[in-house]
């Protein structure tokens, strides 16, 4: 059934000149048949730099959206238009637009788990891969207002030594790692060291050997001599982890970590999205123009690190 799906989906994406991106956090089988699987931020790059000519984009929307915005006039597909971002709905215009209204000369930095509404209103996103970058290149003594992941923003603010007014979003996915999920895992493994995603709660991202982002993680792991891994962040990422050092042993800091959204892209809903051509993202024109900048922004800064 799995292969026949499969190589269904192969002459469709063949036929179709399709490029299929899928994140870390997307189930296994999904991960399987992508021609790239990343994180947001290797997403960002390679949806700007494919020349396929349909993009099917599988994770939730923000990420589509971005997408879309880097590439005006290409079909964007998401094989379920439901996978949204819980945290990415705690920032609304309004709400933002009061917040700068409060802090008139802040340059606003947005994570990219953000709407294309939020985009527009601000100075240059980030992920969480380049935060602490992006974060840097603001002018010292710059008030930064920091949107809308709470956990990321607190981190990255430790990280640079430097004040952010931040957003008092979060991940709920994340936000159910508790320190005591760690020290009950450390306690069955106690070899084993401990990665986490800077989406966790401050109390996690304390215990951790190493912070990073969903592809951080992944370099870690896979360049470690260490052989036993403990992963603070969507259990998602398991399979790759696993896939990447069939030798090594990797136990979830917490089985609840789960993100539904993630898990909606199925095989099934990739071939329709190609025999449909459909559900397209869009992005009403004169909005991604204005989300464009912010994004091309932190691309920009991102070249001219490496
Ligand atoms: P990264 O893959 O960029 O680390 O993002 C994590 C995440 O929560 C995406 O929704
Ligand atoms: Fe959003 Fe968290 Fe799910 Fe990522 S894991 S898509 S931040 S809810």
């Amino acid at each position: 059934m799995t292969d026949n799906l499969t190589s269904r989906i192969d002459s469709l994406r063949k036929e179709r000149k399709a490029v299929i991106l899928v994140h870390n956090y997307v189930t296994g089988e999904v991960q399987d048949i992508g021609d790239y699987v990343g994180d947001s931020l290797g997403l960002s790059r390679t949806a700007a730099e494919t020349d396929a000519e349909v993009i099917v984009f599988c994770g939730v929307h923000f990420m589509a959206e971005t997408a879309a915005i880097l590439n005006p006039g290409k079909p964007v597909l998401m094989p379920d238009v439901n996978a949204g971002c819980a945290m990415a709905n705690m920032v609304t215009v309004r709400q933002l637009q009061k917040l700068k209204d409060q802090h008139p000369d802040a340059a606003v930095v947005t994570y990219v788990n953000s709407t294309a509404a939020v985009k527009a209103m601000s100075d240059i996103c980030c992920t969480s891969a380049n935060a602490e970058q992006v974060v840097s290149t603001l002018p010292a003594g710059q008030e930064v207002i920091f949107v809308p992941d709470r956990n990321l923003g607190r981190f990255v603010a430790t990280q640079c030594d430097r004040e952010l007014i931040l957003w008092d979003g979060f991940c709920p996915t994340h936000q159910r790692i508790l320190p005591e999920h760690v020290e009950l895992t450390r306690a069955k493994h106690p070899e084993a060291v401990l990665a986490v995603h800077p989406e966790c709660r401050q109390a996690v991202i304390e215990m951790a050997d190493f912070v990073g982002s969903t592809s951080g993680i992944l370099g870690f792991c896979r360049e470690s001599e260490q052989e036993a891994f403990i992963i603070a962040t969507e259990v998602g990422i398991l399979h790759t982890l696993q896939k990447e050092s069939p030798g090594k042993r990797f136990f979830p800091a917490s089985e609840v970590a789960d993100c539904p959204n993630m898990k909606l892209s199925t095989l099934e809903k990739v071939l329709w999205c190609l025999e449909d051509m459909a559900p397209v993202v869009q992005v009403e024109k004169a909005l991604a123009e204005r989300a464009r900048l912010p994004i091309e922004r932190m691309l920009e800064v991102m070249g001219s690190h490496g």
